[in-house]
């Protein structure tokens, strides 16, 4: 069996959720599972609904909310005849479920009312491909994915817990049954039948749990790219095409900050050498890039910019070495305040530390680390990975940059550059 992703873009107009169908019809001989995204940016929209509903503005909640009934429900009418009326009593059911929570006082926390509320994104789209496929005579089975990812409750980035999960999606999917399962992304259920979210962009996720615990024999992501570039297309123009990775490599862009595929994607499919493949929904005869357990030579230069970086210089406030004691208390730090650097280089009794500028972390990290050194911050910095870099890549990506860190392996560069 095969397992399908196919993101908020692919499904974000009516002409896309044509071409979905048109992909799943030409592999409709296949054992599929089938995850779809919400719609377009479908998510951000909820978000705004959870928002003004935390912040007690139940009207403003309802309006932002009326918008994205409209958008379904428009977009399933100009897709179907005969299967509307079905399309439209489930819409309504999930719609129901929200406005029911939107009546309430919140009294629980954010995260949690969050996703109860953006979990629907998931369940709206995949009812509207679902009754799409069976209007053009695709057979298809629709799953609450609820019933099936089991997760703790911590809302929002809930840990799946894969052996309930694996019973729950054995006794769900049976291909003697159907052929094609169609379910959601991103969204997953506690004990008590909450919902809950895996993360931010957790469809990837999802479909490589799915993989991983029906043993697929490769997962699809469809995208609106050709394939996994060696560079972000919009800021190199030049980016090429790369048609086989190892699992390591993408695993080691995806931390450097490349925006190729969810960062958890990858070790559920490398733990059972199940391929990766990311193709383009746009033109599905394009081969795309085939990920595996394998070892590659010779790969380009791979190149990732992550954007607003700090630098975090500490320095020993009485002469001390910067040893064992004070490392253990900075990485206290850093996991209290849930954030990682990107970057580190050592010194005598001073020590260089490069990451995400999230404001309020940098602050309190900055306030924390002073109580063992003096802690200067500068800010608006990039930093640049090159993964088998070359001289002749590095010195044109570091041209003209004033450049405040620098660090090199044999595979991989790192420069740290102001503007
Ligand atoms: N719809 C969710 C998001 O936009 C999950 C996903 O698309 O992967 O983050
Ligand atoms: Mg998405």
């Amino acid at each position: 069996m095969k397992v399908f992703k196919f993101g908020g873009a692919s499904v974000q107009y009516i002409d896309r959720i044509k071409n979905v169908a048109t992909i799943i019809d030409a592999y409709a001989g296949n054992q599929l599972v089938v995850i779809v995204s919400a719609m377009g940016k479908t998510t951000n929209a909820l978000e705004k609904v959870a928002e003004a509903f935390y912040e007690g503005h139940l009207d403003q909640a309802l309006q932002l909310f009326e918008v994205v009934k409209q958008q379904h429900l428009t977009t399933a009418k100009y897709l179907m005849v005969t299967h509307y009326n079905a399309c439209y009593a489930q819409l309504n059911d999930f719609f129901t479920e929200v406005e029911w929570l939107l009546h309430d006082k919140p009294v629980r926390d954010y995260d949690y009312y969050y996703d109860q509320i953006v979990c629907i994104g998931e369940l709206l789209s995949t009812c509207i491909v679902s009754h799409y496929l069976n209007e053009m005579d695709i057979a298809n089975t629709w799953l609450d994915v609820r019933d099936i990812i089991r997760t703790d409750n911590n809302f929002r980035d809930a840990v799946v817990d894969w052996k309930r999960t694996g019973e729950a999606a054995q006794s769900a999917i049976q291909f003697n049954q159907a052929s094609i399962y169609l379910t959601q992304g991103f969204i997953g259920a506690t004990d008590d039948n909450e919902s809950t979210t895996l993360g931010r962009e957790g469809s990837d996720y999802t479909a490589a749990i799915f993989a991983h615990l029906l043993g697929a024999e490769d997962l699809t992501i469809w995208k609106d790219v050709e394939g996994v570039m060696n560079a972000d297309p919009k800021a190199f123009p030049a980016a090429q095409i790369l048609p086989e990775l190892s699992f390591e490599e993408v695993i080691e862009m995806a931390y450097y900050g490349a925006q190729v595929i969810h960062p958890k994607t990858i070790k559920p499919l490398q733990n059972k050498g199940i391929a990766l493949k990311v193709k383009c929904f746009l033109d599905s005869s394009l081969p795309g890039t085939t990920i595996a357990n394998k070892h590659l030579k010779n790969l380009p230069p791979i190149y990732v910019i992550k954007q607003k970086q700090v630098l975090i210089h500490l320095h020993s406030q009485d002469f001390s070495f910067v040893g064992e004691e004070p490392m253990i208390a900075l990485y206290q730090i850093f996991k209290e305040l849930k954030i990682k650097p990107n970057l580190i280089q050592t010194g005598a009794i001073s020590l260089d530390l490069c990451m995400d500028d999230r404001t309020d972390k940098v602050e309190q990290f900055a306030a924390a680390a002073s109580v063992l050194f003096d802690v200067q911050l500068e800010r608006d910095l990039k930093l640049l990975t090159i993964r088998h870099p070359t001289d002749a890549i590095a010195t044109e990506l570091t041209a003209g940059k004033h450049l405040l860190l620098q660090q090199k392996t044999p595979t991989t560069l790192q420069v740290l550059y102001r503007g």
